[in-house]
């Protein structure tokens, strides 16, 4: 009888179309399997360590990788859980390590090149966190973990007492014995061009071919369209970006890009 009952409801709701409410009640959750799979090398779970001991800061890692290869873009701040994080990346050693990689591969670039010598070929440097380092500034700054201050910021650049990115400094001198020229293009503004110089000399650039900073005629442009733009005006007066380094992706985005761009790190802030 039952069955004779279920297939008259089946016949009727395929003749009529109707839906039946179904009442699946609201409790539907994916049951994941513990992976405790022993002596793996590589493992499926990385949220532990050999001793299977939470890693502290690995999301905050994540955050950092994400960062770097511009997945996460359009961010304000470093989130506030990563601040120690953060600091003891851009204070200790891996900083330092993941900028000489960089450093090491664009020269490594460069003598790869059959260089013309002809006194055109430049590399671009940005200026914040590429040859000047502000670590001082965002040591006392939170490591980006407070919106960015132009006040607190201006006046420490007006101080000049940013020391250079050895990795970055110690590339300018063998692109300067290759015969290569230097150009600096900034978004400092125009009105910090001495104060950008003199940092720039006191901490051993000592030469330039064209230090560019952002004019007025930028204002309210990103940074991708001022460089690109400016790139583009190099090019037109005969020069051959050889290479082409920032720690901003909007530094190496857009047009007139160079030979090569080189990305250092930074995940403190964020410039579109
Ligand atoms: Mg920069």
């Amino acid at each position: 009888m039952k069955i004779l009952q279920l297939f008259s409801y089946i016949s009727t709701l395929l003749a009529t179309s109707q839906v039946p409410d179904l009442h699946i009640p609201n409790q539907i959750h994916l049951h994941l399997p513990d992976l405790h799979i022993p002596n793996q090398i590589h493992f499926l779970r990385p949220l532990s360590g050999a001793g299977l001991q939470d890693i502290p800061g690995l999301s905050c890692s994540s955050w950092r990788l994400a960062v770097e290869t511009n997945n996460i873009i359009g961010w304000e701040t470093v989130p506030e859980e990563c601040a120690n994080y953060v600091g003891h990346y851009m204070l200790g050693q891996q900083y330092r390590d993941d900028s000489k990689v960089v450093a090491d591969q664009a020269l490594l670039h460069t003598n790869s090149i059959n260089l013309a010598g002809d006194g055109k070929e430049i590399w671009v440097f940005d200026v914040d966190e590429t040859t000047l380092s502000n670590l001082p500034y965002y040591a006392t700054h939170g490591f980006g973990t407070t919106p960015y201050n132009s006040t607190a910021f201006n006046e420490w650049v007006e101080e000049g007492k940013a020391p250079a990115l050895p990795e970055s400094l110690a590339l300018y001198k063998n692109l300067l014995s290759l015969g290569i020229k230097i150009v600096f293009l900034t978004g400092r503004l125009e009105d910090q061009r001495n104060a950008t110089a003199a940092n720039l000399k006191n901490v051993g650039y000592h030469t330039w071919e064209k230090l560019i900073l952002k004019d007025s005629s930028y204002s309210g442009k990103t940074a991708v369209a001022y460089k690109s733009s400016e790139r583009k005006k190099l090019e037109e007066d005969g020069y051959r970006i050889i290479g082409n380094m920032g720690d901003q992706w909007s530094d190496l985005l857009g047009t007139n890009t160079g030979n090569r761009t080189f990305k250092l790190p930074d995940p403190m802030y964020y410039i579109s």
